[in-house]
């Protein structure tokens, strides 16, 4: 068989996305290369489909054991002879996996570093192995955000399989780690291939903070009864966010190294299984998570680095299908972010450059009035327009769904200067609140004694609102005409150099603003995520992709497995919206393969037929 009529066989997909086709062909080849993809690229079929051409063995190294008994799940979902070696594995399972190796039956093996690493398989899966896959590469380099010290003794493990060729796969897009990777695992001459880091099923927005939970809220709102995650910066915003949401009766837990163990593990394997809709959480919570229908991200605080918020907002949307990443905006963040850097005394000047560039780039991607997919893909130096034109804009973002609109060129400047008067005119002794204040007429005592009701600033952006004066604030922060700096723990808003520059008309300002939503027919989410994945989807259908949710949850529960592990949703959606009649016409759904339907076909077909559902 040729790669894609296993992959059609199997896994019951009809083409490969972007660079599958060529890793597999170098691995079958023997040619070692290196796989960049975004998070939902399709990496694991990259090493999954050699292992299923029955020439030999496939060995994966990961560092996630939380996730290998999902992947193998999965993998063996798709027919294949999986197994996984790791610390965490039960007794019987184990025997298991070491019966299949001994009898040479096994396709796919997944093992920890750590276990790699002992030696003792090298002797048994040397001689039948055709591949070595690293997966999550880019832990071998110092420069990534994850770096494991056992992934650099791996090329002295892979060492021992001189024929197996080698496939490291990463999402992480930058040279520098690239490079790294190649050198640490010795791959030899690689076929280089790298994707476009752009997902262009995410729905990016960014807005300014107004009302942190009321803004969240709405986002969990848009979202009833699917998957979604809440980042918020600390553990008492966290608990604080988690409360309030149950209080307005969403099924959700708060995740955060706070909590024991036990607490963390449950909430996340609930969230995983599907008996929890919403998690809310700090940056600690997401390694392990493969939910492949997470449909939404929101960060209730602004992340650390465009690098933090591309990892954690990619956690949405695996499965392709359309989903939301909303980035709530504040400049006070970007301070905190500072001052607990600072907090670290080891930080050298070099690191404290690279941090305030960091918080730079994080704070432009999130004010700018500009295509935020164009903005993401120029920070990763990527090419943009990802596909054909962009005259019509992405479609996938606030700027570009007009939700948020960049004030013409003549107008920001005139409005970034009367702000800017305002902050000169308060000669850097006041806060923020003040030169609000100020902007919009407001006075009170201490202002009345300075006499600042009588300058010409006062009141002079009335007409524009509290929002929207305190987010061109941010806005002018974030590029540099502005500066907060602090004088006994009291943050001073201040013009800068290049601010009394543009006062004078040299430079250029960019300022926006949201939109308020217009009223008026709103596609279902279900029919927006149908369309986008392709399918003639009516309204009608959604009861019947519903039952086909539950029917999958509880087969998943009866299998100790997740549910995307036995489909994914847009699976069920064709389903739905096709309502196939035979095995033959279920076979055609996309991402089913024989397996599946020699496993669920019976039961997916009687529910489509419009029976109850099994006890
Ligand atoms: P990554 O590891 O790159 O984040 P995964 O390997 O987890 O991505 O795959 C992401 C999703 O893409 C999975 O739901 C998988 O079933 C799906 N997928 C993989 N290959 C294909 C393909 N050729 N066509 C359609 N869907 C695919
Ligand atoms: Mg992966």
């Amino acid at each position: 068989m040729n790669p894609e009529e296993i992959l059609k066989k199997r896994w019951g997909y009809d083409s490969f996305k972007p660079l599958q086709k060529e890793a597999i062909e170098a691995a079958l080849a023997g040619r070692d290369c290196l796989v960049v993809l975004p998070t939902g690229g399709g990496k694991s079929l990259c090493y999954q489909l050699p292992a299923a051409s029955g020439k030999g063995l496939v060995l994966v190294v990961s560092p996630l054991i939380a996730l290998m008994d999902d992947q193998v799940a999965a993998a063996r979902e798709a027919g294949l002879a999986a197994d996984s070696l790791h610390s965490n594995l039960r007794a019987a399972p184990k025997r298991e996996a070491y019966a299949n190796l001994n009898s040479g039956v096994t396709e796919l093996l997944y093992v920890s570093p750590e276990r790699l690493l002992v030696g003792d398989l090298y002797e048994v899966i040397g001689p039948r192995l055709i591949l070595a896959a690293v997966d999550e590469a880019h832990c071998v380099s110092h420069w990534g955000h994850e770096f494991r010290p056992e992934y650099r003794r791996l090329t002295e493990a892979l060492d021992n399989f001189p024929k197996a060729a080698r496939m490291a796969l990463t999402a992480t897009a930058t040279p520098v780690v690239q490079d790294d990777i190649r050198a640490q695992l010795g791959l030899r001459s690689p076929e280089i291939l790298i994707g476009h880091p752009d997902r262009p099923n995410l729905i990016y927005r960014a807005f300014p903070r107004r009302d942190q939970f009321k803004q969240v809220l709405e986002v969990v709102r848009a979202h009833p009864g699917e998957g979604g995650i809440v980042y918020a910066q600390t553990r008492k915003d966290v608990e604080r966010l988690a409360e309030k949401l149950k209080g307005e009766g969403v099924q959700t837990a708060p995740y955060h190294a706070g909590l024991n163990a036990e607490e963390r593990r449950k909430a996340q394997d609930d969230f995983v299984n599907e008996r929890l809709d919403v998690i809310v959480a700090t940056i600690a919570f997401g390694m392990g998570i493969d939910r492949s229908n997470v449909r939404y991200v929101v960060h209730a605080n602004t992340p650390r680095s465009v690098e933090h918020y591309q990892q954690e907002s990619g956690r949405a949307g695996r499965d392709g299908l359309s989903a939301d990443c909303t980035l709530l905006f504040s400049a006070a963040d970007l301070m905190m972010h500072r001052w607990l850097a600072k907090k670290d005394l080891t930080l050298t000047p070099e690191r404290e450059r690279a941090l305030e560039k960091q918080l730079r780039d994080i704070g432009r991607y999130a004010v700018s009035p500009v295509c935020r997919h164009g903005l993401l893909a120029e920070h990763f130096s990527a090419p943009y327009p990802v596909g054909e034109k962009a005259e019509d804009g992405c479609g996938a973002c606030d700027v570009c769904l007009g939700e948020t609109k960049g004030l013409p060129d003549d107008e920001a400047l005139l409005t970034a200067k009367k702000v800017l008067s305002a902050a000169w005119r308060a000669e850097g002794r006041y806060g923020t609140g003040y030169v609000v204040n100020l902007l919009l007429g407001r006075p009170n005592d201490r202002m009345t004694g300075n006499g600042h009701d009588q300058l010409k600033v006062f009141g002079l952006l009335k007409e524009a609102g509290e929002p929207a004066v305190r987010s061109w604030i941010d806005q002018l922060i974030v590029q540099g005409f502005l500066e907060v700096t602090e004088e006994n723990e009291y943050p001073l808003l201040r013009i800068t150099a290049e601010g009394r520059a543009l006062c004078q008309d040299k430079g250029t300002v960019r300022l926006g603003l949201p939109v308020p939503p217009k009223a008026g027919k709103k596609k279902s989410k279900v029919l927006k995520k149908a369309e986008k994945a392709g399918v003639v989807f009516l309204e009608s259908d959604t009861e019947l992709f519903e039952k086909l949710r539950t029917l999958r949850r509880a087969l998943a529960d009866k299998a100790g497995i997740p549910p995307y592990v036995i489909c994914q949703d847009a699976a069920l959606l064709e389903m739905a919206a096709l309502k196939p009649m035979t095995l033959d016409a279920l076979l055609k759904i996309k991402g089913m393969g024989e397996k599946r339907v020699e496993k669920y076909g019976r039961l997916l077909l009687d529910a489509i037929a419009g029976l109850p559902l099994p006890e």
